[in-house]
């Protein structure tokens, strides 16, 4: 049977560049933005330049509430229209994949603009409603943010290439539990047990995200390792009531801080195999087969390999808006780093 849930055809993931300011230790950038076009030039072996298309190109100066203006707001009118949404940010350590979908206090990211922006439209439309969850994916267990979590065993670390057993959820090397996934009737699909946390108000938020993060570096001997190696989701659920002339509906609002890029380059080139190893991230490596898939108009997208795409299948491909935002530092340093297999359509990983 095939792995897509819908007979149309797949919408094609975006891909935008986001190149982040370089820090003074950093080198210069050896990569030319050329936003009028969406390309990027990147000079070649030969010593040529190379040119990528994508759907966007931001320079260092990009603001954060740029960003979310023109990729994410139209997303999430969208999803209050009925249409899952998925954004990830895609790139190494350290270039800016979280600053891009967390962000800082004083530049909030896409997760918190998300929220304001939801919580604005419900002021002059009370007719939707929508919880948060937290989850995150780490050796391929699926791990609830907001459950909470039990005290690690001194000095446990959780083995890596440890899968759930199928079946019932399953305890992982650090304690946590690891959450089934199905789908329901109409596809979509649902993460079993996962909580979530209704906001009316920001602070309903703001309490769950702080509790996500103290979850989350609680599981962690070194965040920085575990932010390397886990793909953290914040999955909004909206649901606009029935009302007069209005049907309701239900959306998901996937914001994804994928794991780092370093590790799941393919070796080789030329379609060589990919190199069996343990730093392999299968649900990053698996993404960049299902968007290849997808933007190929390929007739089997493979969603079941992977924890993530599984999870994803409802809100990536079919109808759903998905992008990618790919972080490049822009120093000379993170060159290997530049999505640009991704841009010329070949796999991203
Ligand atoms: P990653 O999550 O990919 O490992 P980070 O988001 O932590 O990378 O970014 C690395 C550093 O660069 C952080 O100190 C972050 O605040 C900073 N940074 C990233 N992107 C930007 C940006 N667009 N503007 C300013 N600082 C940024
Ligand atoms: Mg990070």
């Amino acid at each position: 049977s095939s792995s897509s849930s819908t007979g149309g055809k797949a919408r094609r993931v975006r891909v935008a560049l986001r190149v982040r300011p370089r820090k003074p230790t950093e080198q210069d950038e050896c990569l030319a933005l050329v936003p009028e076009s969406a390309s990027v030039q990147i000079p070649g072996r030969d010593g040529q330049w190379q040119e990528f298309q994508l759907d966007n190109v931001y320079g260092p100066d990009t603001t954060q509430r740029a960003i979310f203006d023109a990729n994410v707001r139209p997303m999430l009118d969208e999803a209050l229209t009925g249409v899952n949404a998925t954004v990830f940010a895609y790139g190494m350590t350290g270039s800016g994949k979280t600053f891009t979908i967390e962000g800082t206090a004083e530049h909030p990211g896409i997760v918190i603009n998300t929220v304001m922006y939801l919580l604005a439209k419900r002021t002059h439309a009370n007719d939707f409603s929508f919880s948060v969850s937290f989850f995150e994916i780490y050796c391929e267990n699926v791990i609830d943010l907001l459950a909470a979590t039990r005290p690690t065993s001194s000095g446990a670390t959780a083995p890596s290439g440890n899968q759930s057993a199928s079946g019932q959820g399953s305890l992982n090397g650090s304690g946590s539990k690891s959450l089934d996934i199905r789908t329901g009737e109409h596809g979509e699909i649902m993460v079993v047990g996962l909580q979530s946390v209704a906001v009316g108000e920001y602070g309903d938020f703001q309490r769950a995200y702080r509790k996500a993060a103290e979850n989350r570096s609680v599981a962690a001997t070194n965040l920085n390792e575990r932010s390397s190696r886990s793909h953290l989701v914040i999955q909004i659920h909206l649901k606009r009531k029935r009302g007069p002339g209005k049907a309701g509906l239900r959306a998901k609002i996937n914001l994804v801080d994928l794991a780092g890029s370093e590790n799941n380059r393919r070796t080789g080139n030329k379609g060589q195999q990919l190199k069996e190893s343990g730093a392999i991230n299968t649900s990053l490596f698996t993404l960049g087969k299902v968007v290849d898939a997808l933007n190929e108009g390929l007739p089997r997208v493979p969603y079941r390999e992977s924890k993530m795409t599984r999870i994803l299948q409802d809100s990536l491909g079919g109808k759903a808006a998905a992008l990618i935002i790919a972080n490049v530092a822009g120093s000379k340093q993170s060159k290997r780093a530049a999505p640009t297999s991704a841009a010329s359509r070949k796999p991203m990983t």
